[in-house]
């Protein structure tokens, strides 16, 4: 039964029960985790190969990998992650380990020398702003943050970002200079950018002539049930609308092989590979090409990597899985939550009751389950609201996620209890 249909007596006796049920927890003295988007090391096991590899130091052109040089990345490993992303060979550059830095120093150079199409450095503006789809990937925001661009949000929807919002916001303002977009299996909401909504975004007036969507697709191949989301061609809905340097493409390997050990790429326009190889050329004379020839020869081809993500989905959906199960059995009849069923990707994003979310994180803390902080999904860790708690299932094994996805759905109960006066 929802909790707002229960008489005031039914309410006290309700919170009594779940408050006896959470100190029992209390009392388990747990050490559980459910805060970052970690693969476990079963998934890391699928590629241990990766440590005995590469066979030999040459790569198909007879270029020696020891070596420095070759700021593009591997061409083999390009060709790859080309085919994948749905790109020309020339429109993706392999990198270091993390995408993120990439994001980094993508944004760095803009404010520094500006992009492709810009008049000016970011950095002269008074102002520099940015478009967050919210909830959104709490390192984006932190990024932002550091570098002093202003965040504005709006709702992230099913099929991706609210385009009315974004349009009404980029339309006037020339100090808007671009958004995000996690175009599929959102971090954390699951959403899969639709072809309307990618075409929108990239066809729209913008009053920035310079404006560019930052387009982190982590997730690209991260597929948890047999319906596989297509990622839409980013690139080629923008070239065709005219604004060829609007997208700016990153993805990586650090849920496909090591997180800490992988290959992050960027993709765009040829002027855009330009242009970021121009700056990356100041900092780095090539990256590590051992590792994308490793990298290489352990997938083959782009069907290396489909299989090898369809054994990552065989030990992760079923915990994607669990915590549906918990969740529906234990607070469905309740009406306290809502949370969304990811087809892909690595959270599961829980709203409360308005109000509840904090509270929630800080039970679950005091009974040993690690949750990522209320708010982590919104600039500034601010939400409006305070009910949104991201779920990271695919680090604990199991039987883990199961003890703390009871211990949340018992913490969101007292919170949303107490909420409702009891
Ligand atoms: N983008 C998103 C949306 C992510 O969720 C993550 C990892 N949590 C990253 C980027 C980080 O990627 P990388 O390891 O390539 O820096």
């Amino acid at each position: 039964m929802a909790l707002t249909d229960l008489s005031a007596d039914e309410l006290r006796d309700f919170a009594a029960t779940q408050r006896a049920a959470y100190d029992d927890l209390v009392g388990k003295g747990l050490k559980l985790d459910l805060t970052r988007g970690k693969p476990s090391a079963a998934q890391l096991d699928l590629s241990e190969e990766l440590l005995s590899l590469p066979h030999g130091h040459l790569a198909a052109d007879g270029t020696d990998v020891r070596n420095y040089g070759g700021l593009t990345g591997l061409a083999e490993l390009r060709g790859i992650f080309a085919e994948l992303l749905g790109v020309g060979t020339d429109q993706i550059v392999a990198g270091g380990n993390a995408s993120l830095t990439m994001m980094s120093d993508t944004l760095l150079y803009h404010l520094f020398h500006g992009g492709v199409d810009s008049e000016n450095p970011w950095g002269v503006e008074e102002s520099v702003k940015f478009i967050c789809p919210v909830p959104g990937y709490d390192r984006h925001f932190s990024l932002l943050e550091h570098y002093g661009i202003e965040m504005l949000t709006v709702p992230m929807t099913p099929d991706g970002p609210d385009v009315a919002a974004v349009q009404a916001l980029v339309a006037d303002d020339p100090s808007i200079k671009g958004m995000w977009i996690v175009p599929t299996y959102a971090n954390p909401s699951g959403a899969v950018c639709t072809l309307e909504v990618a075409s929108a975004l990239a066809a729209m007036d913008t009053a920035a002539p310079d404006f560019k969507i930052f387009w982190d697709n982590a997730y690209a191949f991260h597929h948890l049930t047999d319906e596989e989301a297509k990622s839409a061609d980013i690139l080629s809905l923008a070239e065709v609308s005219g604004h060829p340097h609007r997208p700016i493409v990153f993805a990586s390997t650090s849920k496909i092989t090591f997180a800490g050990a992988g290959v992050a790429f960027l993709a765009g326009s040829t002027e855009t590979i330009a242009w970021y190889t121009g700056h990356l050329a100041k900092s780095s004379i090539g990256p590590d090409k051992v590792n994308h020839l490793r990298h290489a020869q352990f997938f083959g081809d782009a069907d290396g990597v489909r299989t090898h993500m369809r054994a990552h989905r065989a030990i992760i959906a079923p915990k994607f899985e669990e915590v549906q199960r918990v969740l529906r059995e234990s607070l469905g009849e309740h009406e306290v939550a809502t949370w969304n069923t990811p087809a892909g990707g690595y959270f599961v994003s829980l709203d409360v009751l308005d109000g509840t979310a904090s509270r929630v994180v800080e039970l679950a803390k005091a009974a040993g389950v690690a949750l990522t902080p209320a708010g982590a999904s919104f600039p500034y860790g601010d939400d409006p609201r305070d009910r949104n708690i991201r779920l990271a299932p695919t680090m604990p094994p199991l039987d883990e996620v199961t003890q703390a996805m009871q211990a949340v759905a018992t913490c969101v109960l007292v919170a949303a209890a107490e909420k409702l006066g009891a």
